[in-house]
């Protein structure tokens, strides 16, 4: 895939909003990949753990429409496998507040089916609560 780059991007406020909230060095990403080769869900995401860094590094919006940031467990597998000491669920973290913030969200609590919250252990329903709209 051709991306264009926008030197004005890589110093902008999309890298700014994320590194307020997540309060990470995106730059600390050297793309190593250790933390997708130990993420338990990377089957299920469009991106991988360090691809979703990697746009966000260059600037590149159109990581927000990443289903990934909303699939993460953050379950910290990845925060413990880094040898550069990025703590990636907040950057996922970062991600869904930017998605919300745009009205974006992909989880409406409400939408969630019955049957399958009687059954979901209480820190998964309070994990989704706290990704989505109500
Ligand atoms: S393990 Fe850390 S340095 Fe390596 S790709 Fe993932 S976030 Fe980047
Ligand atoms: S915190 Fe999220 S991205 Fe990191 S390993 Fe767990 S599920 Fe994957």
């Amino acid at each position: 895939m051709r991306v264009v780059l926008d030197p004005l991007a890589l110093h902008g406020a999309f890298i700014r909003e994320i590194e307020a909230i997540s309060e990470q060095n995106l730059l600390a990403c050297n793309q190593c990949g250790r933390c997708s080769a130990g993420c338990p869900l990377v089957e299920e995401m469009d991106l991988l753990p360090n691809q979703i860094i990697r746009p966000a590094q260059l600037g590149l919006d159109t990581v927000v429409d990443s289903t990934s940031p909303w699939l993460c467990a953050a379950c910290l597998m990845c925060e413990a496998r880094c040898p550069k000491g990025v703590d990636l669920p907040r950057i996922m973290d970062a991600l869904r507040q930017i998605a919300l913030r745009r009205g974006e969200s992909r989880v409406v609590a409400g939408d969630v089916d019955p049957a399958l919250l009687a059954g979901a252990p209480q820190m998964a329903i309070v994990g989704a609560l706290r990704r989505g709209e109500k």
